[in-house]
């Protein structure tokens, strides 16, 4: 049978294009997770992914109860579940205030790390009912959440702190609405949240690989500059990044390649390692990367978990 896979944000950008990819095997039916089904559904005939590759599930990560249905909806199609592509994030990088999820966290962390922590501690089960073969969850990740990259310390650096902020809520009320009890910080915000995504994913990993056999998986695809992501950036920043990437720092990777490389995290039976953060090397091939101190901190990895499962209402 064909493989079922269930991808957040898969409306545009990286998760489009991975969506893509993998439905023009024609061995996986892709679930796109969606907040805007129109979008979606543009979005899928766009590219031209064929009508009986994919379909469009509601999933809003800013709502957590949008997050419990979506759950429900997908169990009542009856598909079992084979692959979970955490990929959708937001960043706002120019927000001098905090704007809040439904549950009043904010909401670069709360859609990008706690929308996809309670979806993934909820669909674990699922994966865990299927008997496909090479079963595996994948967080994407990213550079910036990393501090032992140059690209992890451009300012303001990611800094998760003691987790205070998070601890008390994130709700800019009695808490703080940064992880680290901090000034609010867009820009910041964000990579905490990628942080979170990286140290969750191994936090899995730790717990469930040998019981479960699940892969569970991080990656950099590399900088995407074109995608959505910087639509909240200022107009000269927009103008001026994706030349940047191509010609100064030559990270630059297309859409299209970042989705072939996303997709073989998902399908490729050579990225079966459990516990890693892929990147890929100017050749395109991939390769296992290191992670910065406080993204590889298992310490702070149980922390966060503890700490997340408490606001998502799971302990
Ligand atoms: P895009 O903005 O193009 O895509 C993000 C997707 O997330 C969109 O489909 C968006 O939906 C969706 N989304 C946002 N908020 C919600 C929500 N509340 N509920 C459901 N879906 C939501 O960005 P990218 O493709 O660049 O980003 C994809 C991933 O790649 C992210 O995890 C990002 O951190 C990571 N990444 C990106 C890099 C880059 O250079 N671009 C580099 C490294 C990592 P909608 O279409 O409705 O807006």
């Amino acid at each position: 049978r064909k493989g079922n896979v269930i991808i957040t944000g898969a409306s545009s950008g990286l998760g489009l294009a991975t969506a893509k990819a993998l439905a023009d095997t024609e061995k996986w039916h892709v679930i796109m997770a969606c907040r805007n089904f129109l979008k979606a559904e543009k979005a899928a005939k766009s590219v031209g992914i064929s009508k009986e590759n994919y379909s469009v599930m509601h999933l809003d990560l800013s709502s957590l109860e949008s997050v419990r249905q979506f759950v429900d909806t997908f169990r009542r199609s009856g598909r079992p579940l084979d692959a979970l592509v955490c990929n959708a994030a937001i960043y706002l990088p120019t927000a001098k205030e905090p704007t809040y999820t439904a549950e009043g966290f904010e909401l670069s962390v709360g859609t990008n790390h706690l929308g996809h922590f309670l979806l993934s501690r909820l669909l674990l089960d699922d994966l865990k009912k299927s008997d496909y073969p090479q079963k595996r969850l994948i967080i994407v990740g990213s550079i910036t959440g990393n501090t032992n990259t140059l690209a992890g310390n451009v300012p303001p650096k990611a800094n998760l702190g003691d987790l205070r902020g998070l601890a008390g809520g994130l709700n800019g009320l009695n808490s703080s609405a940064m992880i680290d009890g901090g000034e609010f910080d867009g820009a910041k915000a964000y990579k905490d949240s990628k942080v979170c995504n990286m140290l969750t994913m191994q936090e899995f990993h730790r717990r469930y690989h040998e019981e479960t056999g699940v892969t569970f998986s991080s990656l950099y695809p590399g900088c995407i500059a074109t995608t959505g992501l910087f639509r909240e950036h200022i107009p000269l920043f927009r103008l001026l990044f994706p030349p940047f990437q191509k010609y100064i720092t030559k990270g630059y990777v297309s859409e299209e390649e970042a989705g072939k490389r996303l997709a073989q995290v998902v399908s490729d039976s050579s990225l079966t390692k459990s516990g890693v953060y892929w990147s890929w090397n100017k050749n395109s091939a991939s390769f296992e990367n290191q992670l910065s101190q406080e993204a590889s901190d298992a310490e702070k990895a149980r922390k966060l978990w503890e700490v997340s499962e408490k606001l998502v209402g799971l302990a």
